[in-house]
């Protein structure tokens, strides 16, 4: 399979590995928004959270805890960002799922949404479309 991911789990690519067990890799991002950022991948190959199985869906999660608070501890960070991208449209990339774990430093600026506000009425009929998938 030509995913780089996949490749690093398989030891042909090289990567600065700081965990793994055996559904779990995390290793740091080559191109870091703050030093100590990382990625923490399923070693099985699925390209989007939402796809996922619960059950590996939660190893997933467990592991990316435990992640965090080494990165916090390790770079000595004030806060950290935990995030997923589902889809190209929501800025994947690379097609195998990842956490990206963010370390942040007070005052280092990075804002990451524009937010905007709703027209009358409009917020509750969102809402009420995605409760109504809710009940699906
Ligand atoms: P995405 O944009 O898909 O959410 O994030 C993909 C991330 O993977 C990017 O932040 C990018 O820097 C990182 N990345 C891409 N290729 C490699 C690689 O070969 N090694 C490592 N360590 N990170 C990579
Ligand atoms: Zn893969």
């Amino acid at each position: 399979m030509d995913c780089i991911f996949c490749k690093i789990i398989k030891g042909e690519l090289p990567s600065a590995k700081i965990y793994e067990d055996a559904d779990t890799l995390a290793f740091l991002d080559i191109g870091p928004v703050n030093k100590g950022h990382a990625l923490v991948i399923p070693k099985a190959h699925v390209e989007q959270f939402i796809d996922m199985d619960n059950e590996a869906a939660e190893n997933l999660i467990v592991a990316v805890k435990k992640v965090v608070q080494a990165v916090l501890k390790g770079v000595g960070a004030d806060g950290i960002n935990v995030m997923t991208s589902n889809g190209e449209a929501a800025g994947q990339v690379v097609p195998h799922v990842h956490f990206h774990l963010i370390p942040r430093f007070k005052g280092d600026g990075f804002k990451f949404w524009p937010q905007g506000k709703y027209e009358e009425r409009e917020m509750e009929e969102i809402a009420g479309k995605i409760r109504g998938e809710m009940l699906k």
